[in-house]
Protein backbone atom coordinates (compact mmCIF):
# COMPACT_ATOMS: atom_id res chain seq x y z
CA UNK A 1 0.00 0.00 0.00
CA UNK A 2 1.33 3.01 -1.28
CA UNK A 3 2.14 5.84 2.11
CA UNK A 4 -0.01 8.94 2.16
CA UNK A 5 2.71 12.07 1.41
CA UNK A 6 2.60 14.05 4.13
CA UNK A 7 3.78 17.60 2.70
CA UNK A 8 1.33 20.20 2.64
CA UNK A 9 3.42 22.49 1.06
CA UNK A 10 3.93 23.57 -2.53
CA UNK A 11 2.76 19.99 -4.97
CA UNK A 12 3.89 18.66 -7.07
CA UNK A 13 6.98 20.78 -7.83
CA UNK A 14 7.18 20.25 -3.45
CA UNK A 15 10.37 18.00 -4.01
CA UNK A 16 9.48 16.20 -0.46
CA UNK A 17 6.26 15.10 -1.38
CA UNK A 18 7.23 13.82 -4.61
CA UNK A 19 9.94 11.88 -3.10
CA UNK A 20 7.55 10.00 -1.65
CA UNK A 21 5.70 9.54 -4.24
CA UNK A 22 8.30 8.46 -6.27
CA UNK A 23 9.44 5.97 -3.71
CA UNK A 24 5.80 4.85 -2.66
CA UNK A 25 4.48 4.50 -5.91
CA UNK A 26 5.42 1.95 -8.81
CA UNK A 27 4.97 4.43 -11.28
CA UNK A 28 3.64 3.51 -14.80
CA UNK A 29 4.59 7.04 -16.05
CA UNK A 30 8.20 7.61 -14.67
CA UNK A 31 7.81 11.30 -16.61
CA UNK A 32 8.25 14.14 -15.09
CA UNK A 33 9.44 16.96 -17.10
CA UNK A 34 6.01 18.69 -17.07
CA UNK A 35 6.51 19.37 -13.16
CA UNK A 36 8.53 22.22 -14.54
CA UNK A 37 5.19 23.79 -15.32
CA UNK A 38 3.33 23.63 -12.60
CA UNK A 39 1.76 26.78 -11.78
CA UNK A 40 1.64 25.44 -7.92
CA UNK A 41 6.03 25.98 -8.11
CA UNK A 42 4.57 29.59 -6.67
CA UNK A 43 2.22 28.76 -4.05
CA UNK A 44 2.93 28.03 -0.58
CA UNK A 45 -0.28 27.61 1.75
CA UNK A 46 -2.90 25.30 0.00
CA UNK A 47 -3.66 21.85 1.22
CA UNK A 48 -2.34 19.77 -1.34
CA UNK A 49 -3.39 16.54 0.80
CA UNK A 50 -6.49 17.17 2.66
CA UNK A 51 -8.02 14.67 5.43
CA UNK A 52 -11.67 13.68 5.38
CA UNK A 53 -14.36 15.93 5.84
CA UNK A 54 -11.74 18.83 5.03
CA UNK A 55 -13.58 19.46 1.64
CA UNK A 56 -13.21 23.57 1.48
CA UNK A 57 -9.25 22.63 1.48
CA UNK A 58 -10.18 20.30 -1.33
CA UNK A 59 -12.12 22.78 -3.28
CA UNK A 60 -9.47 25.55 -2.73
CA UNK A 61 -6.94 23.50 -4.26
CA UNK A 62 -9.47 22.28 -7.68
CA UNK A 63 -9.94 26.51 -7.91
CA UNK A 64 -6.14 26.73 -7.80
CA UNK A 65 -5.62 24.46 -10.17
CA UNK A 66 -8.08 25.40 -13.08
CA UNK A 67 -6.14 27.42 -14.77
CA UNK A 68 -2.80 25.72 -14.44
CA UNK A 69 -1.01 25.00 -17.52
CA UNK A 70 -0.29 21.44 -16.68
CA UNK A 71 -3.40 20.55 -15.54
CA UNK A 72 -3.71 17.83 -18.11
CA UNK A 73 -0.78 16.51 -17.88
CA UNK A 74 -0.67 16.13 -13.89
CA UNK A 75 -4.07 14.48 -13.90
CA UNK A 76 -2.78 12.36 -16.52
CA UNK A 77 0.24 11.60 -14.36
CA UNK A 78 -1.94 10.60 -11.10
CA UNK A 79 -4.49 8.74 -12.70
CA UNK A 80 -1.90 6.52 -14.93
CA UNK A 81 0.15 6.02 -11.67
CA UNK A 82 -3.33 5.68 -9.82
CA UNK A 83 -2.10 8.16 -6.94
CA UNK A 84 -5.48 7.98 -4.68
CA UNK A 85 -4.08 10.96 -2.39
CA UNK A 86 -4.46 14.37 -2.62
CA UNK A 87 -5.70 17.05 -5.02
CA UNK A 88 -4.11 16.44 -8.87
CA UNK A 89 -5.37 18.12 -12.32
CA UNK A 90 -7.67 19.75 -10.71
CA UNK A 91 -9.58 16.46 -9.83
CA UNK A 92 -9.82 15.23 -5.84
CA UNK A 93 -9.09 11.95 -4.86
CA UNK A 94 -12.94 10.59 -4.84
CA UNK A 95 -13.09 11.98 -8.49
CA UNK A 96 -9.58 9.96 -9.64
CA UNK A 97 -11.11 7.32 -8.12
CA UNK A 98 -14.27 7.04 -10.33
CA UNK A 99 -12.84 7.98 -13.21
CA UNK A 100 -9.99 4.83 -12.79
CA UNK A 101 -12.99 2.87 -12.14
CA UNK A 102 -14.80 3.79 -14.97
CA UNK A 103 -11.48 3.54 -17.24
CA UNK A 104 -10.86 -0.05 -15.75
CA UNK A 105 -15.03 -1.14 -16.49
CA UNK A 106 -14.39 -0.07 -20.01
CA UNK A 107 -10.96 -1.57 -20.45
CA UNK A 108 -12.66 -5.23 -19.12
CA UNK A 109 -15.89 -4.59 -21.46
CA UNK A 110 -13.53 -3.77 -24.47
CA UNK A 111 -15.30 -0.42 -24.97
S1 LIG B 1 -2.91 20.98 -11.85
FE1 LIG B 1 -2.75 21.68 -9.74
S2 LIG B 1 -1.56 20.12 -8.66
FE2 LIG B 1 -1.29 19.81 -10.86
S3 LIG B 1 0.57 20.91 -11.39
FE3 LIG B 1 -1.14 22.30 -11.73
S4 LIG B 1 -1.41 23.46 -9.85
FE4 LIG B 1 -0.13 21.68 -9.39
Amino acid sequence: MPKKPTETGSHPGESEAMGEILTSYKLMDKNTDWMENAKCHTKDGISWFPEIGESHLVSAAKQFCSDCPVQERCLKFALDNEIMYGVWGGKSSSERRRTLHSRKYKAKMGL
